[in-house]
């Protein structure tokens, strides 16, 4: 694609990186296919194609963001699917990036909008107050439903569907825990946020399974939300300083003790982290640590697969249904290693149709656009029961949550089955919905 800016435009380095990615796009269209919003609304500003023209527009003219940018490039749930589709390799993440921190900057939103938006980046982050703000939500989540019809606050209505009927206790993790057996490894494990409040037993279960396999890992001191959260609503500022000080809480612990990894289990963090070199590759203080802390991070499926597990512990004999969260199939390129995981743990392991396709939850995505997300959900559960699965396995906190506000199928993280097939109790929620009887005639002693 042609491209008209001037030499002083070009002085600034975001604008220079955003012209290098709009001079890859070759107009062809072929990611319209595969774009959640275009396949819903039909609506060429609603796909990667249609939105790359009117950032482009944007930053060309240097104009501050429209109402037509921001309505369309609101709607893009930054799944990436467009980029896994793209002949051309356009980096479309770093652009509408770009574009949302513009917008951020130069278009001011409507009250409401303004203040929820703040109050999102000032509370998920924080796992303090977001348990306090779920437990609140709790005594108006009847009323969720009702407030969904109610224009002006679609969103109020979201939020209060979203929240859990009843949230786990907090519970304490030791810093460190030992490796069993023979040390292989020491990795940290980002302990984040919200998924720490939503569903502390993920991590728990990646703890165990990694020490049962000689692996030590540390909880880092001082380390909190990754920045993914602000930084999906274009907060560049507060997400660099969640990102700043992750990066000198893990270059402490590399200094000291030695890291092979830096493991999430969530796998839009995991994105995030993986992008840390880009975020501060024009900052001299960070950018080295930011590179070398990126250069660590792995989606703990990712990690998992590289390191011998040994025999499991039992063949449970369930039929899972692996929904590939988009932030680790497009985001991060991982496709195989979680289903090669679950087959070899002993599951049946089955994909549904349309897997590419988003399910609408995205960060924030299904609290600032619930109508949509609504429609992805829908759709994504439909093609998900269709095969039948005794349970759901994903990797990432955000589908968890949304794909089980659509369907009554227990869904758990990846790698609370794998815990469970390599020794490590039941996963909770499947223990809750599928019953005693149902799980004794499923593991069987190897
Ligand atoms: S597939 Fe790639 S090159 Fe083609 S229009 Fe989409 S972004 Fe541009
Ligand atoms: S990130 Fe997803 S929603 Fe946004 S343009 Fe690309 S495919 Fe469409």
């Amino acid at each position: 694609m042609q491209t008209n800016f001037t030499l002083a435009q070009l002085a600034d380095p975001d604008i220079a990186t955003s012209e290098k990615i709009l001079r890859t796009c070759v107009h062809c269209g072929f990611c319209t296919a595969t774009c959640p919003t275009y396949v819903l609304l039909g609506d060429e500003l609603d796909s990667p194609r249609g939105r790359i023209y009117l950032i482009k527009d944007m930053l060309e003219n240097d104009k501050p963001a429209s109402e037509e940018v921001v309505t369309h490039v609101d709607r893009c749930l930054s799944c990436l699917s467009c980029m896994t589709t793209c002949p051309s390799g356009v980096d479309y993440m770093h652009l509408v990036d770009h574009a949302r921190a513009r917008i951020e900057k130069t278009y001011r939103r409507p009250f409401l909008d303004r203040a929820l938006r703040a109050v999102l980046a000032a509370v998920l982050p924080y796992p303090r107050r977001f348990r306090l703000a779920l437990a609140a939500a709790w005594f108006g989540r009847p009323l969720g439903a009702i407030a969904a019809r109610i224009p002006g606050l679609e969103r109020i209505g979201a939020m209060l569907s979203l929240a859990p009927s009843k949230l786990p206790a907090a519970g304490a993790m030791p810093p460190v825990s030992p490796a069993l057996g023979e040390k292989r490894g020491r990795v940290a494990l980002l302990q984040g946020c919200a998924q720490s409040v939503l569903d502390p037993g993920i991590n728990a279960a990646a703890i165990r399974l990694l020490t049962r396999s000689g692996v030590e890992v540390v909880l880092a001191e001082g380390e909190g939300c990754c920045g993914a959260l602000p930084h999906h609503m274009g907060k560049e500022e507060r997400a660099h300083a969640l990102a700043r000080r992750n990066i000198d809480v893990w270059t402490r612990e590399i200094e000291t003790g030695g890291l092979d990894a830096i493991v999430v289990t969530t796998s839009g963090c995991g994105t995030t982290v993986k992008d840390y070199g880009f975020m501060f590759r024009n900052d001299p203080a960070y950018a080295d640590k930011a590179a070398r802390v990126a250069s660590l991070a792995k989606d703990v499926s990712e990690y998992l697969e590289a390191i011998p597990l040994g025999k499991p512990a039992s063949h449970p004999r369930l039929d899972v249904t692996y929904h590939a969260a988009c932030s680790l199939q497009h985001g991060q390129q991982i496709r195989t290693a979680p289903k090669s995981l679950l087959a070899k743990a002993g599951f049946k392991v089955r994909e549904a149709a349309e897997s590419h396709l988003c399910c609408g939850s995205a960060g924030t995505y299904n609290l600032l656009q619930p109508e949509i997300a609504g429609r992805l959900r829908d759709r994504k559960v439909a093609n998900i029961e269709a095969t039948k699965p005794d349970v759901i396995a994903a990797g990432n906190i955000g589908c968890m949550t949304q794909i089980a506000s659509g369907t009554g199928v227990p869904v758990v993280h990846t790698v609370e089955l794998l815990d469970w097939a390599y020794g490590g109790p039941v996963p909770e929620r499947l223990a809750d919905r599928l019953g005693a009887s149902r799980l004794a005639s499923g593991p069987v002693a190897a």
